[in-house]
């Protein structure tokens, strides 16, 4: 079954530590899920730095990739690390129990990142509450650092490489007042193409998913 067809309809849920991780990891993912007719709900855990410019380049970039956004900590005072673990199970299980989604995109555990291996976990505990696909993307980073991941899927992204493109460009913050290109991105991506014969994937690491 195509990818559009299994969450046609149905929602999935996006989770990300911050602002931008899942542009860089899943933004070609999500923008072929919409096309396809998933509702896709964004949930970024937090807004380090300027949490209003954040909010503003995390707006723009849901926009591009036509997903709803929602932000769990409500201003930048407090980090993920400054939360206990079941105060953070407690918000990613708010999510689910609402949106009761058919898969999750989220961290997986080889990140490098704390914050990141953090909601990863939580996630993973999120599963106990019903039935959905459980998927995690490629480790994140805005300078590369090499973190090992062993994709099990490919989701062929060639229709909306430059949607993804569009939307990592949208976290200027993060990426040109800083200096450092996004092209690796699209390296990335042109490598996992390669690994599954299109021009360009995203990888992705499956935690559970139902055959029917
Ligand atoms: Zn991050």
């Amino acid at each position: 079954m195509r990818l559009a067809a299994r969450y046609a309809g149905k929602t999935v849920l996006a989770v990300g530590a911050h602002a931008d991780d899942v542009e860089l990891a899943a933004g070609g993912t999500i923008a072929r899920l919409r096309r396809g007719g998933a509702r896709v709900v964004m949930v970024v855990v937090s807004l380090p730095g300027d949490y209003q410019q954040r909010m503003v380049e995390a707006r723009q970039a849901a926009e591009i990739l036509g997903c709803e956004l929602r932000v769990l900590m409500g201003d930048a005072a407090k980090r993920i690390e400054d939360l206990k673990s079941y105060e953070l199970v407690a918000m990613i299980d708010r999510e689910v129990q609402e949106l009761a989604p058919a898969a999750m995109l989220t961290h997986g555990p080889s990140e490098f990142h704390r914050d990141h291996v953090l909601v990863h976990e939580a996630c993973v505990s999120s599963q106990r509450l019903c039935y959905f696909d459980f998927f995690t993307y490629h480790p994140n980073f805005c300078r590369p650092v090499p973190v090992p991941f062993h994709p099990r899927a490919y989701v062929d992204i060639t229709d909306t490489i430059e949607t993804k493109m569009r939307a990592i460009a949208a976290h200027q913050s993060q990426f040109r007042c800083r200096g450092l290109g996004i092209e690796i991105y699209r390296d990335i991506a042109r490598l996992n193409g390669r690994m599954v014969g299109v021009p360009y994937a995203e990888g992705l690491d499956v935690g559970r998913m139902l055959l029917a």
